[in-house]
């Protein structure tokens, strides 16, 4: 394959670039197209040279990186940069529920030695594992992390390589 190296300064389409999605792969213009794809996750991205943007296009989610002359960086969509106040009710929301459980045990402590003394503390870390869960579950929701993306490809490329072998 006769590609130009792998680092340009413009994003063109006869570059060989890393692929923004999985960062593991390489992405290329498809045969007698202007749509890139990656060689490792085979995502497909659609190209605009003009602008320096490319845009995955065999996805639900609305993801676009804008190339800056050495790699990739996301275009963020209008309006989804979260504010402090945002991220205080964030914090607030794994704290309290957590701080009223383990105040409840502090101040109702089990008796030493009965079978359930475990249960305050215990219920304590799951109430703060549980939110913490829904708040990161809620961040990468928000901010469209292809996290699913990644780790499919991940378990592609796990499993090529077993049966390879
Ligand atoms: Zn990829």
């Amino acid at each position: 394959m006769a590609k130009a190296q792998l680092s340009s300064d413009r994003f063109h389409l006869q570059g060989i670039y890393a692929c923004p999605l999985c960062r593991h792969g390489q992405i290329s213009a498809m045969p007698l197209m202007e749509t890139f794809s990656c060689n490792f996750c085979h995502h497909i991205f659609t190209t605009n040279f003009e602008q320096q943007v490319l845009k995955i296009a065999d996805s639900q989610l609305p993801l676009a990186w804008r190339w800056n002359g050495k790699n990739w960086k996301g275009v963020q969509r209008e309006g989804t940069e979260l504010g402090w106040s945002y991220l205080g009710i964030g914090i607030i929301f794994v704290v309290l529920p957590t701080a009223i459980i383990a105040t409840g045990s502090y101040l109702f402590p089990p008796l030493p030695g009965s079978p359930l003394s475990w249960l305050p503390l215990w219920w304590t870390i799951l109430t703060f594992l549980a939110h913490l869960f829904c708040l990161i579950w809620l961040i990468v929701e928000y901010y469209q992390f292809p996290i699913f993306l990644y780790f499919r490809a991940l378990r592609r490329r796990f499993f090529a390589r077993w049966h390879a072998n």
